[in-house]
Protein backbone atom coordinates (compact mmCIF):
# COMPACT_ATOMS: atom_id res chain seq x y z
CA UNK A 1 0.00 0.00 0.00
CA UNK A 2 2.69 2.55 0.97
CA UNK A 3 5.79 2.88 -0.92
CA UNK A 4 8.71 1.50 0.91
CA UNK A 5 6.78 0.45 3.75
CA UNK A 6 4.35 -2.19 3.42
CA UNK A 7 6.66 -5.11 1.52
CA UNK A 8 6.73 -7.89 3.64
CA UNK A 9 10.38 -10.34 2.95
CA UNK A 10 8.47 -13.41 1.77
CA UNK A 11 6.36 -11.46 -0.79
CA UNK A 12 10.05 -9.29 -1.72
CA UNK A 13 11.97 -12.72 -2.06
CA UNK A 14 8.88 -13.53 -4.76
CA UNK A 15 9.60 -10.42 -6.50
CA UNK A 16 12.80 -10.77 -6.37
CA UNK A 17 12.92 -14.30 -7.85
CA UNK A 18 10.38 -14.42 -9.99
CA UNK A 19 11.40 -14.54 -13.85
CA UNK A 20 8.20 -11.79 -14.85
CA UNK A 21 6.79 -10.01 -12.41
CA UNK A 22 3.40 -8.78 -13.11
CA UNK A 23 2.64 -5.47 -11.46
CA UNK A 24 -0.78 -3.61 -10.41
CA UNK A 25 -0.46 -1.27 -7.35
CA UNK A 26 -1.46 1.73 -6.11
CA UNK A 27 0.85 4.00 -7.52
CA UNK A 28 3.14 5.13 -10.19
CA UNK A 29 5.86 5.39 -7.96
CA UNK A 30 5.15 1.88 -6.39
CA UNK A 31 4.87 0.76 -9.65
CA UNK A 32 8.75 2.10 -9.79
CA UNK A 33 9.79 0.85 -6.57
CA UNK A 34 8.80 -3.08 -7.84
CA UNK A 35 10.71 -2.46 -11.25
CA UNK A 36 14.00 -2.26 -8.48
CA UNK A 37 13.52 -5.63 -7.46
CA UNK A 38 13.29 -7.62 -11.21
CA UNK A 39 14.74 -6.93 -14.53
CA UNK A 40 11.16 -8.03 -16.25
CA UNK A 41 8.43 -6.20 -14.54
CA UNK A 42 5.46 -5.57 -16.56
CA UNK A 43 2.66 -2.88 -15.45
CA UNK A 44 -1.15 -4.68 -15.87
CA UNK A 45 -2.26 -0.92 -15.32
CA UNK A 46 -2.76 -0.72 -19.09
CA UNK A 47 -5.63 -3.45 -19.12
CA UNK A 48 -7.64 -1.17 -17.38
CA UNK A 49 -9.46 1.20 -19.99
CA UNK A 50 -12.87 3.39 -18.69
CA UNK A 51 -15.87 2.07 -20.52
CA UNK A 52 -14.26 -1.41 -20.27
CA UNK A 53 -15.84 -3.78 -17.75
CA UNK A 54 -13.84 -4.87 -15.16
CA UNK A 55 -14.71 -8.33 -15.74
CA UNK A 56 -12.88 -8.40 -18.59
CA UNK A 57 -9.72 -6.49 -17.32
CA UNK A 58 -9.27 -9.11 -14.58
CA UNK A 59 -9.87 -12.01 -17.21
CA UNK A 60 -7.18 -10.53 -19.30
CA UNK A 61 -4.63 -10.19 -16.35
CA UNK A 62 -5.04 -13.80 -15.53
CA UNK A 63 -4.55 -14.63 -19.13
CA UNK A 64 -1.16 -12.35 -19.35
CA UNK A 65 -0.21 -14.14 -15.96
CA UNK A 66 -1.10 -17.84 -17.02
CA UNK A 67 0.56 -17.45 -20.40
CA UNK A 68 3.86 -16.86 -18.89
CA UNK A 69 3.22 -20.03 -16.18
CA UNK A 70 2.52 -22.08 -19.25
CA UNK A 71 5.59 -21.16 -21.02
CA UNK A 72 7.22 -22.25 -18.06
CA UNK A 73 8.85 -18.94 -16.52
CA UNK A 74 8.31 -18.38 -12.78
CA UNK A 75 5.45 -16.01 -12.70
CA UNK A 76 5.19 -13.23 -9.54
CA UNK A 77 2.13 -11.03 -9.45
CA UNK A 78 2.42 -8.49 -7.02
CA UNK A 79 -1.18 -6.64 -6.55
CA UNK A 80 -1.20 -3.72 -4.24
CA UNK A 81 -2.49 -4.08 -0.64
CA UNK A 82 -3.61 -7.98 0.20
CA UNK A 83 -4.16 -9.28 -3.29
CA UNK A 84 -6.70 -11.21 -2.18
CA UNK A 85 -8.88 -8.63 -0.28
CA UNK A 86 -11.69 -7.15 -2.51
CA UNK A 87 -9.56 -7.86 -5.71
CA UNK A 88 -10.91 -11.35 -8.25
CA UNK A 89 -7.97 -11.58 -10.66
CA UNK A 90 -5.30 -12.99 -8.09
CA UNK A 91 -7.71 -15.33 -6.66
CA UNK A 92 -8.57 -16.61 -10.10
CA UNK A 93 -5.11 -16.77 -11.27
CA UNK A 94 -3.52 -18.99 -8.20
CA UNK A 95 -6.92 -20.98 -8.51
CA UNK A 96 -6.60 -21.69 -12.48
CA UNK A 97 -2.59 -22.14 -11.78
CA UNK A 98 -3.48 -24.94 -9.45
CA UNK A 99 -6.30 -25.88 -11.95
CA UNK A 100 -3.67 -26.81 -14.12
CA UNK A 101 -1.48 -28.37 -12.15
CA UNK A 102 1.06 -25.79 -11.18
CA UNK A 103 2.24 -24.56 -7.63
CA UNK A 104 0.39 -21.32 -6.39
CA UNK A 105 0.58 -19.76 -3.28
CA UNK A 106 -0.59 -16.04 -2.27
CA UNK A 107 1.52 -13.90 0.30
CA UNK A 108 -1.02 -11.81 2.71
CA UNK A 109 -0.13 -8.09 2.49
CA UNK A 110 -1.08 -5.27 4.36
CA UNK A 111 -4.91 -3.78 2.89
CA UNK A 112 -6.43 -0.85 3.08
CA UNK A 113 -8.22 -2.29 5.58
CA UNK A 114 -5.39 -2.66 7.28
CA UNK A 115 -4.11 0.66 7.35
CA UNK A 116 -7.55 1.97 8.57
CA UNK A 117 -7.30 0.30 11.28
CA UNK A 118 -4.50 1.79 12.48
CA UNK A 119 -5.40 5.24 10.74
CA UNK A 120 -8.89 5.41 12.31
CA UNK A 121 -8.16 4.07 15.62
CA UNK A 122 -10.81 1.21 15.01
CA UNK A 123 -10.23 -2.08 16.68
CA UNK A 124 -13.03 -4.25 14.70
CA UNK A 125 -13.22 -6.82 17.84
CA UNK A 126 -14.95 -4.16 20.03
CA UNK A 127 -18.17 -3.54 18.09
CA UNK A 128 -17.83 -5.73 14.93
CA UNK A 129 -17.20 -4.74 11.62
CA UNK A 130 -18.80 -5.76 8.28
CA UNK A 131 -17.38 -4.61 4.74
CA UNK A 132 -19.64 -4.47 1.87
CA UNK A 133 -18.88 -3.78 -1.94
CA UNK A 134 -20.54 -0.38 -2.35
CA UNK A 135 -22.63 -1.55 -5.45
CA UNK A 136 -22.79 -5.04 -4.26
CA UNK A 137 -24.35 -3.53 -1.31
CA UNK A 138 -26.89 -1.48 -3.66
CA UNK A 139 -27.52 -3.95 -5.65
CA UNK A 140 -28.68 -7.06 -3.58
CA UNK A 141 -30.53 -7.14 -0.42
CA UNK A 142 -28.52 -6.90 2.73
CA UNK A 143 -28.96 -6.38 6.54
CA UNK A 144 -26.49 -3.73 7.77
CA UNK A 145 -26.03 -4.14 11.73
CA UNK A 146 -25.81 -0.59 12.71
CA UNK A 147 -24.43 -2.03 16.12
CA UNK A 148 -21.24 -2.53 14.36
CA UNK A 149 -18.66 -0.83 11.78
CA UNK A 150 -19.73 -0.58 8.31
CA UNK A 151 -17.09 -0.30 5.79
CA UNK A 152 -18.25 0.82 2.22
CA UNK A 153 -15.35 -0.62 -0.15
CA UNK A 154 -15.22 0.95 -3.93
CA UNK A 155 -17.44 4.28 -2.58
CA UNK A 156 -16.03 6.26 -5.86
CA UNK A 157 -17.66 4.11 -8.37
CA UNK A 158 -21.25 3.29 -6.25
CA UNK A 159 -24.19 1.60 -8.21
CA UNK A 160 -22.07 1.38 -11.93
CA UNK A 161 -24.24 -1.57 -12.90
CA UNK A 162 -22.16 -2.70 -15.95
CA UNK A 163 -18.48 -2.40 -13.75
CA UNK A 164 -16.83 -0.41 -16.14
CA UNK A 165 -16.69 3.09 -15.10
CA UNK A 166 -13.98 5.03 -13.09
CA UNK A 167 -16.12 6.97 -11.37
CA UNK A 168 -20.14 7.57 -10.72
CA UNK A 169 -21.60 10.76 -10.42
CA UNK A 170 -23.13 12.50 -7.12
CA UNK A 171 -26.88 11.59 -8.33
CA UNK A 172 -25.24 7.51 -7.95
CA UNK A 173 -24.07 8.21 -4.57
CA UNK A 174 -27.52 9.79 -3.36
CA UNK A 175 -28.99 6.10 -4.18
CA UNK A 176 -26.72 4.70 -1.88
CA UNK A 177 -27.44 7.79 0.70
CA UNK A 178 -30.71 7.12 0.59
CA UNK A 179 -30.13 3.35 1.21
CA UNK A 180 -28.07 3.70 4.28
CA UNK A 181 -30.70 6.15 5.06
CA UNK A 182 -32.84 3.12 5.68
CA UNK A 183 -30.70 2.10 9.00
CA UNK A 184 -28.38 5.38 9.90
CA UNK A 185 -29.85 8.76 10.56
CA UNK A 186 -28.72 11.45 7.90
CA UNK A 187 -26.48 13.60 10.38
CA UNK A 188 -24.08 10.13 10.87
CA UNK A 189 -20.92 10.95 10.86
CA UNK A 190 -19.04 8.78 8.06
CA UNK A 191 -15.40 9.21 7.13
CA UNK A 192 -13.62 9.33 3.76
CA UNK A 193 -10.49 7.70 4.03
CA UNK A 194 -7.42 7.22 1.98
CA UNK A 195 -4.55 5.57 3.16
CA UNK A 196 -0.59 7.48 2.08
CA UNK A 197 0.66 5.75 -0.88
CA UNK A 198 3.82 7.36 0.12
CA UNK A 199 5.26 7.74 2.77
CA UNK A 200 5.57 11.50 2.39
CA UNK A 201 1.95 12.15 2.48
CA UNK A 202 -0.70 11.55 5.79
CA UNK A 203 -3.77 9.67 5.20
CA UNK A 204 -7.13 11.46 4.29
CA UNK A 205 -9.14 11.13 7.07
CA UNK A 206 -12.54 13.55 6.14
CA UNK A 207 -15.73 12.68 8.38
CA UNK A 208 -18.81 14.37 7.15
CA UNK A 209 -22.18 13.86 7.47
CA UNK A 210 -24.06 11.09 5.70
CA UNK A 211 -26.19 13.62 3.65
CA UNK A 212 -23.38 14.88 2.41
CA UNK A 213 -21.81 11.90 0.58
CA UNK A 214 -22.82 12.58 -2.82
CA UNK A 215 -21.19 16.20 -2.89
CA UNK A 216 -18.22 14.81 -1.70
CA UNK A 217 -15.02 14.08 -3.73
CA UNK A 218 -14.27 10.54 -3.29
CA UNK A 219 -11.59 8.83 -5.90
CA UNK A 220 -11.27 5.26 -6.65
CA UNK A 221 -8.92 4.80 -3.65
CA UNK A 222 -11.37 6.40 -1.14
CA UNK A 223 -12.75 3.88 1.36
CA UNK A 224 -16.02 4.55 3.48
CA UNK A 225 -15.99 3.86 7.44
CA UNK A 226 -20.08 4.34 9.57
CA UNK A 227 -19.05 3.82 13.03
CA UNK A 228 -22.10 2.15 14.76
CA UNK A 229 -25.36 3.86 15.15
CA UNK A 230 -26.83 1.76 17.66
CA UNK A 231 -25.76 0.26 21.34
CA UNK A 232 -25.07 -3.60 21.49
CA UNK A 233 -28.20 -5.55 22.38
CA UNK A 234 -27.89 -8.66 24.78
CA UNK A 235 -29.14 -11.63 23.33
CA UNK A 236 -31.00 -12.58 26.62
CA UNK A 237 -32.82 -15.42 24.97
CA UNK A 238 -29.58 -17.07 24.19
CA UNK A 239 -27.63 -15.85 27.64
CA UNK A 240 -30.30 -17.72 29.60
CA UNK A 241 -29.92 -20.88 27.86
CA UNK A 242 -25.97 -20.55 28.70
CA UNK A 243 -26.84 -19.59 32.15
CA UNK A 244 -28.63 -22.95 32.87
CA UNK A 245 -26.07 -24.71 31.16
CA UNK A 246 -23.43 -23.28 33.70
CA UNK A 247 -25.49 -24.62 36.42
CA UNK A 248 -26.00 -27.87 34.89
CA UNK A 249 -22.38 -28.09 34.67
CA UNK A 250 -21.55 -27.30 38.79
N1 LIG B 1 -6.54 -5.21 -2.60
C1 LIG B 1 -6.72 -3.85 -2.13
C2 LIG B 1 -6.39 -3.79 -0.64
O1 LIG B 1 -6.00 -4.81 -0.08
O2 LIG B 1 -6.51 -2.72 -0.04
C3 LIG B 1 -8.13 -3.37 -2.43
C4 LIG B 1 -8.42 -3.28 -3.91
S1 LIG B 1 -10.07 -2.82 -4.29
C5 LIG B 1 -10.15 -3.26 -5.98
C6 LIG B 1 -10.06 -1.06 -4.43
C7 LIG B 1 -10.68 -0.42 -3.21
O3 LIG B 1 -9.81 -0.57 -2.11
C8 LIG B 1 -10.90 1.07 -3.33
O4 LIG B 1 -12.08 1.42 -4.01
C9 LIG B 1 -10.95 1.48 -1.88
O5 LIG B 1 -12.21 1.16 -1.28
C10 LIG B 1 -9.87 0.57 -1.28
N2 LIG B 1 -8.57 1.26 -1.32
C11 LIG B 1 -7.60 1.11 -2.23
N3 LIG B 1 -6.57 1.95 -1.96
C12 LIG B 1 -6.92 2.62 -0.85
C13 LIG B 1 -6.30 3.62 -0.07
N4 LIG B 1 -5.11 4.13 -0.39
N5 LIG B 1 -6.97 4.09 1.00
C14 LIG B 1 -8.18 3.62 1.35
N6 LIG B 1 -8.81 2.69 0.65
C15 LIG B 1 -8.20 2.19 -0.43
Amino acid sequence: MTLGAHLAPRARSHIEQADVVFVAVSDPLVELWVQQMNRDVRSLQPLYREGKPRTDTYREMVDVMLAEVRAGSTVCGAFYGHPGVFAQAPHRAVAQARREGFDAVMEPGISAEDCLYADLGIDPGETGCQHYEASQLMFYQRRIDTSAYLVVWQPGVAGDRGYRRFSTPAAYRQVLVDLLAEDYPLDHECTVYEAATSPLQSPRIETLALRDLPAASLAAHSTLVLPPATPLRRNEALLARLALLDDAAR
